[in-house]
């Protein structure tokens, strides 16, 4: 094939553009009205105890089936809700089906009072002023104590306003509720930064794992992020795990806790049941 010139490769880079902000439009004017019309769904990712092997949890992810769009996943359409608003009545939604489904969840026979069910804010919901007062209503609404419900949040959150957002996660642990700090790694914290946050959870970012059964870096930076996390008091739950050695290695380097394909994918509302039957 002969080479594109400068000018065919200005052409193709803006029909790209095009058709991203094209896409994000579409996004924009489904999310509108999606609620309403019932399109999405939370699925759920089990957590294990590397030491035993059990179920421990859950975190609940969304799920978008739009009629127009088809099937629209979370990375492309919460940054778009964040900056629409959208996320606002979207975050309501996702915490009332959330504490819906734990209340079923709690009921069944295999599940002990230590289960915990994850659900990821996002920054907007956070910063809203009434936020934890809409949650902690919710949660006192339902049958659920507040030590079977954890929070997610990410690091970049964290920067935005700091006293604010400190404040707000320790009202939601004050009710009992954890706060886990996702993705980590992948953001700006500092060590001393680390010790300051208001969190009980840290979930290390996939990105970290991936490499840590070839890769000596790999295996050592993951390692000190664990030690790191034990001098802090902090539990460890490892993201994205797809293979058995993966858990292995985890297991021996002290991580409480690990997700990811090798023991289950998200799964829906009954396929989660029956795998706490199993
Ligand atoms: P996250 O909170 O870090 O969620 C973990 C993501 O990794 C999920 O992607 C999950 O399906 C995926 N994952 C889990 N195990 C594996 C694995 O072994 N291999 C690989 N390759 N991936 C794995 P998902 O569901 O597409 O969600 C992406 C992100 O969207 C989430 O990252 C979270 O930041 C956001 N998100 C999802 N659900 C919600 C929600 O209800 N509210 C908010 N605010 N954000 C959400
Ligand atoms: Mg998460
Ligand atoms: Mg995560
Ligand atoms: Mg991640």
């Amino acid at each position: 094939l002969p080479k594109k010139t400068d000018k065919e490769k200005i052409c193709l880079y803006s029909q790209e553009l095009a058709m991203q902000i094209q896409r994000e439009n579409h996004i924009k004017q489904a999310l509108v009205n999606a609620i309403i019309k019932n399109e999405f769904e939370l699925v759920y990712q089990p957590k294990i105890d590397l030491a035993t092997n059990k179920i421990t949890g859950a975190e609940a992810l969304i799920r978008w089936h739009s009629p127009t769009l088809g099937f629209v996943m979370p990375n492309e359409f919460i940054s778009i809700a964040e900056h629409t608003g959208d996320i606002l009545p979207l975050g309501t939604w996702i915490i009332k089906r959330a504490l819906h489904d734990l209340e079923v969840f709690l009921q069944h026979p295999k599940v002990d009072d230590h289960f915990c069910l994850a659900i990821n804010l996002s920054v907007t919901q956070i910063l809203e002023k009434d936020f934890t007062g809409i949650f902690l209503d919710l949660v006192d609404q339902s049958s659920i104590d507040p030590q079977n419900i954890q929070v997610e949040v990410t690091e970049s959150l964290m920067i935005e306003d700091t006293q604010w957002i400190h404040n707000q996660l320790n009202i939601l642990r004050q009710a009992g509720i954890s706060v886990a700090l996702d993705d980590f790694g992948t953001g700006y914290s500092s060590l001393s930064y680390l010790r300051e946050l208001p969190i009980d959870v840290l979930k290390i970012d996939r990105s970290f794992i991936r490499d840590i059964t070839q890769n000596q870096e790999a295996n050592m930076l993951v390692k000190a992020i664990i030690h790191l996390a034990q001098i802090f008091r902090l539990k460890i739950v490892a993201e994205g795990i797809e293979e058995r050695v993966q858990a292995e290695v985890l297991n021996d380097m002290g991580c409480d806790e690990a997700q990811g394909y090798f023991f289950a994918k998200p799964l829906s509302f009954n396929d989660f049941e029956l795998r706490l039957a199993s």
